[in-house]
């Protein structure tokens, strides 16, 4: 039986208006999951879920208020009708998932009425996805063969979308910090040779870019190695970020600008899809102080969210724009974050303020405006 506890929260040190948080445990299937809606000013709050062996469920609990608020930044910045949300479920994605489980989860997805709708992230695959489809339609990521054939258009794997989304990114990056969007010629370091790592450098080898990449696994070296062989330049994990380079593409995990790798980064731009790319806040600031670019990692990897969401309201029949979901539509969607990030430079540069501060200015004008949306209901 699956029992519901809405948690308060509001002295938590991560609390930041979350408006719904809730707990849910079954002991039947072992499902012990928290959903934390944080803003829905802008439309359901859309956000993975994350299976992880959580220590216990203060640990989880900080994780899923942190995660759930950076989704509304990202989806207002992408321009999406979406707001924030997550979903975290405690235990071994290995060991612990169970078809159960996810039916389990998906009664509990349902219990929101769609104000919250999930998808994959760290621990969940798209096949648990179908298995929550089947308790509730508040869910993206599924397996093509599960969609509408309209869905089926703007459907799949999200990672070369988020790729091609980091590709155009790069460009504002290149036009604000070298005054030309060439990519021939200039050198660029990716951390991480994933499945978003390896199409962007297949993006920038196109365009004549100097590669040079590490990834700690020999499967994705090897993969690359067999594609470009001599056009990409592999070296050691420890070694990357201290080489001096025009940009720095950090396509693996998070906090890898902190006090540490500052103190040797020799490279004009940060600019990759990698999420919660800086250790500390602080670290946005300490980039700028150096006359390093930082693109702000949410902005830039938004290709993910853009492309699930447009899987979401295809599936549901809902068209929030003028112009038909199609994927030609969704990949002109994503190639919008050049212009973004124009517009957190120029925010950047106006007020003399630091790039990721530019742009949760931006985000928070999006989702939290001074009239409320029920004021603006009313009158
Ligand atoms: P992935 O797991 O396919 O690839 C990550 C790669 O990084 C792996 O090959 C891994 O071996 C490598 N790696 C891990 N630690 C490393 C280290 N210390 N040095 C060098 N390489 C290392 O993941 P992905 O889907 O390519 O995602 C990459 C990053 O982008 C992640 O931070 C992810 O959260 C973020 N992101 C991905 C998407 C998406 O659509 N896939 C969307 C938004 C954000």
């Amino acid at each position: 039986m699956l029992r519901t506890e809405q948690l308060s929260i509001q002295n938590h040190p991560e609390y930041d208006g979350h408006e719904q948080v809730l707990y849910f445990e079954d002991t039947q299937t072992k499902l012990r999951a928290i959903i934390a809606v944080h803003n829905t000013f802008c439309g359901p709050a859309l956000g993975g879920c994350r299976f992880y062996p959580y220590k216990n469920r203060d640990e989880a609990l900080t994780d899923v208020l942190r995660l759930s608020k950076g989704m509304t930044y990202k989806s207002a910045l992408a321009g999406l009708p979406l707001g924030g949300g997550k979903s975290v479920i405690i235990g071994n994605p290995l060991t612990d998932k169970t078809e159960d489980l996810f039916r389990s989860f998906g009664k509990a997805i349902q219990s929101l009425k769609g104000s919250y709708v999930t998808a994959e992230d760290v621990g969940t695959a798209e096949h648990d996805m179908d298995t929550i489809f089947s308790e509730t339609p508040h869910v993206a990521g599924l397996t093509p063969r599960q969609n509408s054939s309209n869905a089926d258009q703007v459907t799949g794997n999200p990672s070369p979308i988020t790729a091609y989304g980091t590709f155009c990114g790069l460009r504002a990056c290149l036009r604000q910090r070298f005054g030309d969007d060439r990519f021939a010629g200039r050198h660029f370091l990716i951390q991480g040779l994933g499945a978003v790592g390896s199409a962007l450098a297949s993006y920038l080898i196109q365009e004549g870019a100097i590669v040079i990449a590490c990834d700690k696994n020999k499967n994705s070296l090897d993969a690359i190695k067999k594609q470009y062989d001599e056009k990409i330049n592999i070296v050691d994990t420890d070694h990357l970020m201290k080489l001096k380079a025009d940009v720095f593409v950090p396509c693996a995990m998070g906090g890898v600008i902190n006090d540490e790798t500052l103190a040797t980064l020799n490279v004009s731009v940060v600019a990759g899809a990698a999420n919660n790319q800086l250790a500390e806040p602080s670290h946005d600031q300490a980039l700028f102080d150096k006359k390093i670019l930082y693109a702000p990692d949410y902005v830039v990897n938004s290709g993910g969210v853009t492309s699930v969401g447009y899987e979401y309201f295809s599936r549901q029949n809902i068209n929030p724009y003028s112009y038909p979901l199609t994927k030609a539509s969704m990949m002109a969607h994503v190639a919008r974050i050049e212009q973004t990030l124009d517009q957190v430079f120029a925010l950047s540069h106006k007020k003399n303020i630091a790039t990721g501060q530019a742009a949760n200015q931006i985000a928070e004008s999006i989702f939290r405006p001074s009239v409320s949306r029920h004021q603006r209901t009313a009158s």
